[in-house]
């Protein structure tokens, strides 16, 4: 359909549960946010944006709120 380049967007290296390899995860520059996701280039194990925003932002909220609290 679209013959535009497509661009590639790497991650931090991350732990893949899947694999257990620490690997750079990649998606597709115009991903959708909703139907896309990160994927896995040893087992292409695919992790919803969604899913890992929801498990980023829930570590660092319950750090934040630690350090404050104390
Ligand atoms: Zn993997």
């Amino acid at each position: 359909m679209s013959t535009a380049q497509q661009f590639i967007v790497y991650s931090k290296p991350t732990k893949c549960v899947k694999c257990a390899l620490t690997v750079e995860f990649t998606h597709a520059q115009d991903a959708d946010l909703k139907l896309g996701g990160w994927a896995c280039p040893n087992c292409t194990h695919v992790y919803r944006f969604t899913h890992w925003k929801i498990q980023k932002a829930g570590k660092r909220a319950l750090k934040k709120l630690g350090k404050e609290l104390n």
